[in-house]
C-alpha cells in the first residue's frame, strides 16, 4: 500500500444531506505576512523576517474593509506569529462578524517537521487565537496545504487540540502542492471525527484544475474563474470554497527583485484587478464563512460549539 492510499483507507465521507444551505459557498482568507509566502522562502529567509516591513495590518483591513461593502463573510485562517504582533487585528476579524481560526505558527510546512514541533506549533497558534479573541478557535488550515499522507497522524492531533475541522487538503497536482487522489468532498480521515473540508478542484478537458482561488484567480480571466469554482462545486456535489490572502491585493508591498522570475510572477501578477474580480465574485455566489456550512457536521464536544 503506497502512503497515499494508506492514509486514504480508514476515511469516511461525510453525509452532506445533513447541511442547511447547500448551494452557498464558502469564503476563507489567510492572514500571513507578505514575506511568508512560499514564492520567497528561498530568497527572504526566516531570520531576515523580523527585519521587514509588516503590512499585514493595513492588508487585512482593507479586505474586511471590502467584504463589509459586498456584506461578505468569511474565514480568516490566522497565523500565531500575526496574533503575537498585531492582537488587536485578530479582535477587528472577530469584532467585524468573521470565523477566526488557524494557520499554524509560522507557516513551516508540517511534512518538515518533527510531531513535537507540529503540535507546538499547531496547539500554540490555537491557544493565542482563543486567547486574544476569547472565541474557539474550530477551523484549521496546513500551511501551503502541506498536510500530506506521510503526516496524516496529524487529524489526531487536530482532535486533541479541539479542533473541529481542517481544509488543508487540495485534491490537485501543481509543482507547489497538492494531493490529487484526496477526495474532493469533505471526509472524516482516520475516523478521527475531524472534517476535512478540501479545495474545490475542477476536471475539464484539458485535466483538473484548481478552483478555489489564490494565485489563480488572479491570473486567469475573471469568466474562467467563476466556471471553474461552479462547475468544480457541482462535479464534487459539494459547496464550493474560494480562498485568498490579504497580501495579494497590496500594490504598495515592497519589490522583491532578487526572487526568481517564475516566483515574482506568482507573487505580483493580477493584483491590481484583484478588487474588481472580488466583487464580481461576490454578486456571482453567496459567501458565507466554513462553520456556517458545516456546523451540522462536527461531531465530538464541538458541535455547535462557537455559534
Ligand atoms: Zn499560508
Amino acid at each position: 500500500m503506497t502512503a497515499n492510499e494508506q492514509a486514504l483507507a480508514n476515511s469516511k465521507a461525510a453525509d452532506l444531506s445533513k447541511l442547511t444551505g447547500a448551494d452557498q459557498y464558502a469564503f476563507s482568507a489567510d492572514v500571513e505576512e507578505w514575506f511568508q509566502v512560499g514564492a520567497f522562502e528561498n530568497t527572504l529567509a526566516r531570520e531576515k523576517w523580523s527585519s521587514l516591513e509588516s503590512r499585514v495590518e493595513r492588508q487585512t483591513r482593507s479586505v474586511l474593509q471590502l467584504l463589509d461593502t459586498l456584506s461578505v463573510k468569511g474565514t480568516f485562517f490566522c497565523l500565531g506569529w500575526v496574533a503575537e504582533r498585531t492582537p488587536s487585528l485578530i479582535k477587528e476579524i472577530v469584532a467585524a462578524g468573521h470565523e477566526l481560526a488557524c494557520h499554524g505558527t509560522d507557516h513551516r510546512r508540517l511534512f518538515t517537521l518533527e510531531k513535537a514541533a507540529i503540535k507546538h506549533d499547531i496547539m500554540g497558534a490555537k491557544k493565542l487565537l482563543e486567547d486574544i479573541s476569547g472565541t474557539q478557535v474550530l477551523g484549521y488550515r496546513a500551511p501551503s496545504f502541506s498536510l500530506t499522507p506521510e503526516v496524516w497522524w496529524v487529524y489526531e492531533l487536530l482532535r486533541e487540540a479541539g479542533f473541529a475541522y481542517s481544509s488543508s487538503l487540495y485534491p490537485v497536482k501543481t509543482d507547489h502542492y497538492g494531493m490529487e487522489k484526496a477526495p474532493r468532498g469533505p471526509f472524516y480521515p482516520l475516523g478521527s471525527g475531524i472534517l476535512e473540508i478540501p479545495m474545490t478542484v475542477c476536471d475539464t478537458p484539458f485535466g483538473r484544475a484548481p478552483a478555489s482561488g489564490g494565485g489563480y484567480f488572479r491570473l486567469l480571466p475573471y469568466s474562467v474563474s467563476k466556471r471553474l469554482l461552479k462547475k468544480g462545486a457541482a462535479q464534487a456535489s459539494s459547496p464550493g470554497i474560494f480562498y485568498m490572502h490579504p497580501w495579494e491585493m497590496d500594490l504598495g508591498q515592497p519589490y522583491v527583485a532578487e526572487a526568481p522570475l517564475l516566483s515574482r510572477f506568482r507573487h505580483y501578477q493580477g493584483q491590481a484587478g484583484l478588487p474588481r474580480k472580488l466583487r464580481y465574485l461576490a454578486s456571482d455566489f453567496k459567501f458565507v464563512p466554513i462553520k456556517d456550512i458545516y456546523c451540522t457536521l462536527f461531531t465530538q464536544s464541538n458541535n455547535g460549539a462557537g455559534e
